[in-house]
């Protein structure tokens, strides 16, 4: 900047040089006028320039300077030329430079402004996100606190554990003076204060239940403030004049394992809380933070839940502790149970040897009896003692039979027999009693059965008996049809029982036998109880007919054995009735009759009546069954000896006896070791006589140990006059006799 006041000698005005001076006064005087209404609009316009008054002041000495220029123009002198030149000069390049710096800062004051608005937004947000951050560490610092308090409480899932570390833990992240918990009391009239944070056992403070303060806890989901002097805040007496802390409770839900019970949904009305009671150091002028609130309730709802855990823990152990002692006292009475099957199964097997002795003595006796010449009176005495005996040793087999089938140990004797010939046995053993009633008995075999089945004859057999026999007992007049036939796949459907799942294969068939009468009938409601033991329909008839209501029980058994099905069918009391059996039974190779292991026994033709002169040997130790048997023999012809011991059979026994009979349920002689003597002794199979063994136990074992050691058969007492001529002319055409009870 220039003056332009110089005094220099008088030098005649060049007009030009004038005018330029004037000019760029006028020029610099705008610019310095410019300039200063630049700034006041640059600081107006910025809110945050640090140091306004500088700005101020330098507009201020602008403009001065500026007004200087002005007056100037009024006040101009003449120079000398040179002067006036320089003077001309400078102030041309003063306001070249002054115009030029105007409209610079008319463009930079906006760009200056917009630099000072987004550092102020900048400073702004940088304030924001401190805050952010600060609220994201306080978020982090309660997550960590309550990782940390949830990993303490859930390490354990004791009760008390998790309760005591919730205080100490949250006592010390919150630094507390005093945490506490209040439990309902058993009648859930009272809280009582149960854990501290510092009282080891604080027992005996309880308050009632309903005080207004407990009230507004337990209604309200989240933390609320209480009064210190409330009951619950008051744990401790206040020494001194001591300020109090804030204090805030929350209700703790007490979940129990009724809660997740559906059924249970009421219990859930009657929610029960524990209390939990915070208090912040006395004398401070610390403040409850939102933060340090959320912390509180998130704990209570963790506590709530591992107090839950807990509960669920307890309870099972418990229950796993009852199922132990359960299982306990359950094998103590299975190990009863089995002991008394073992006692019972002994019982039946003595009583049932027992029993067969002399029943066989009084069958035997009965039919020898029988052959004598006799009055009629006498022989119709002897025809009942016989019926009699037959009915008991029947009632003894059922019973038997009955107790293997309950214990399981009853087992099917499976082999290739003639279903034919069976059902013809069955038509003729029927047929007398049938005639003397005068009922006719049809058998209707179809004419696609096969002849040779594999199963078990004896026990189908049994079974086809009592419910043709039952159709005879109860009728008393009609007909009886019986109808043999293979079971079709779709018929077999429509008899689905719950314990009958029919599964056909190849080698298998299901036969399907239907017994129609016309007798007693039954009441339809009286059927289901039928295959019950013991069981007996209501009707007059049936109470009359001297039946034990084993049958069908046995029955039903038999046939679920042999996977099959049985049931009857009424229409009700004197209108007959339908009994329909459905069992399995396998295809036989087998159809050429001379490869049984013996043939049926139904051929009366070939049973000799008598055996004169064959030689047999009986050995017994019992005296009345020895002789009984004894008796049999010789009304059938044979010469018979009979011995007691076995060093007597040893001694006696020769190439003569064709036959022995040899009791092997004797308790002093070891019959199973003398047949393999015999063995011995008689090395070629022409020589030795035929072996056969008398027992009133007829089980598989017995049966079995017969066969190892080498018997030609067995055969269960007690024997009459028939059975004994027809055992005999069996073992003598074929050598081979196995009876099966
Ligand atoms: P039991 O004939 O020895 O009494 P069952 O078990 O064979 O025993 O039969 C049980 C009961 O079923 C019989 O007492 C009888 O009431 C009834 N019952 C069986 N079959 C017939 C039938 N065909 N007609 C009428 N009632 C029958």
């Amino acid at each position: 900047m220039m003056e332009g006041c110089c005094i220099e000698p008088q030098w005649p005005a060049d007009e030009l040089l004038m005018k330029y001076q004037y000019i760029s006064d006028f020029f610099i005087a705008l610019a310095y006028f410019s300039i200063p209404l630049e700034l006041i609009y640059f600081v107006k316009k910025s809110a945050v320039f640090p140091y306004k008054w500088v700005l101020v002041q330098f507009g201020a000495f602008i403009v001065l300077c500026g007004a200087t220029h002005l007056i100037n123009l009024w006040t101009f002198s003449v120079h000398s030329r040179t002067v006036a030149i320089v003077m001309a000069t400078a102030k041309v390049f003063t306001a070249a430079v002054s115009c030029a710096t105007a409209l610079m800062l008319v463009h930079i004051i906006p760009d200056l402004l917009s630099v000072k608005t987004r550092e102020l937004f900048l400073k702004n947000k940088a304030a924001e996100l401190d805050r952010e951050m600060g609220l994201i560490r306080t978020q982090e610092e309660t997550g960590r606190h309550v990782r940390m308090l949830t990993h303490e409480i859930r390490s354990t899932l004791d009760r008390h554990t998790i309760l005591k570390t919730t205080l100490v833990e949250l006592g010390r992240i919150l630094t507390l003076e005093e945490c506490a918990l209040w439990m309902p009391t058993r009648t859930g009239l009272e809280l009582q204060l149960s854990y501290t944070l510092h009282q080891q056992n604080p027992v005996g403070y309880t308050v009632p239940i309903h005080l207004p303060v407990i009230n507004q806890v337990f209604n309200n989901n989240g933390t609320v403030k209480i009064s210190p002097n409330s009951p619950v805040a008051r744990l401790r007496p206040i020494a001194g004049k001591h300020i109090p802390g804030e204090v805030v409770a929350v209700r703790v839900p007490l979940l129990h394992l009724s809660n997740f019970q559906i059924n249970d949904w009421p219990e859930l009305s009657t929610k029960r809380y524990a209390l939990m009671v915070l208090m912040l150091p006395s004398d401070s002028a610390r403040q409850w933070h939102v933060h340090e609130l959320e912390l509180v309730e998130v704990v209570a709802d963790q506590v709530a839940v591992a107090l839950s855990h807990a509960a669920i823990l307890e309870e099972s152990r418990k229950a796993r502790d009852l199922l132990m002692e359960q299982n306990i006292a359950l094998d103590l009475a299975r190990r009863d149970a089995e002991i008394a099957i073992c006692a019972r199964n002994d019982f039946l097997a003595v009583m049932n040897h027992e029993m067969r002795t002399p029943m066989h003595a009084i069958i035997a006796l009965s039919s020898l009896l029988q052959e004598t010449e006799l009055t009629p009176e006498q022989r119709l005495m002897v025809e009942t003692i016989l019926k009699s005996s037959n009915l008991l040793a029947t009632l003894i087999n059922d019973v038997l039979d009955l107790s293997r089938l309950e214990d399981g140990s009853l087992q099917l004797d499976i082999a290739t027999f003639n279903l034919h010939s069976l059902f013809r046995e069955v038509h003729s053993l029927v047929k007398p009693v049938a005639s003397v009633k005068k009922l006719s008995v049809t058998l209707n075999l179809a004419a696609d059965l096969p002849v040779y089945v594999v199963g078990d004859e004896k026990r189908l057999m049994q079974t086809i008996l009592n419910v043709v026999g039952n159709a005879v007992k109860f009728t008393k007049e009609g007909t009886i049809s019986i109808a043999v036939f293979v079971a079709k796949s779709e018929s077999l459907r429509d008899f689905w029982a719950p314990d009958f799942f029919p599964v056909q294969s190849d080698n298998h068939f299901y036969l399907r036998v239907q017994v129609k009468d016309s007798g007693s009938g039954i009441n339809p409601q009286d059927i289901p109880k039928l295959f019950t033991k013991f069981a007996q329909s209501q009707s007059l008839a049936t109470r009359n007919s001297g039946g034990s209501g084993l049958g069908l029980a046995i029955c039903k058994r038999f046939v679920n054995l042999m996977e099959g099905h049985i049931w009857i069918e009424s229409d009700g009391l004197g209108k007959g009735c339908t009994a329909t059996v459905i069992v399995k039974l396998g295809y036989s190779e087998q159809s050429n009759e001379s490869k049984l292991p013996f043939a049926p026994k139904t051929q009366a033709n070939h049973v000799h009546s008598d055996f004169p002169g064959l030689k047999v040997l009986v050995m017994d130790d019992n005296g009345v069954s020895r002789s009984a048997t004894e008796g049999l023999l010789v009304h059938l012809g044979c010469d018979v000896t009979s011995v007691s011991s076995s060093e007597e059979f040893l001694r006696v026994i020769s190439q003569e006896h064709k036959v022995v009979f040899m009791d092997v349920c004797m308790p002093s002689i070891d019959g199973f070791e003398l047949t393999v003597q015999i063995h011995e002794k008689f090395i070629k199979r022409h020589e030795r006589p035929v072996l056969v063994a008398l027992t009133g136990n007829m089980d598989r074992m017995t049966k079995e140990s017969c066969m190892r050691v080498g018997m030609d058969g067995v055969i269960l007492k007690p024997i009459s006059l028939d059975k004994m001529r027809s055992v005999l002319s069996e073992l003598l055409e074929h050598r081979v006799l196995f009876e099966s009870t």
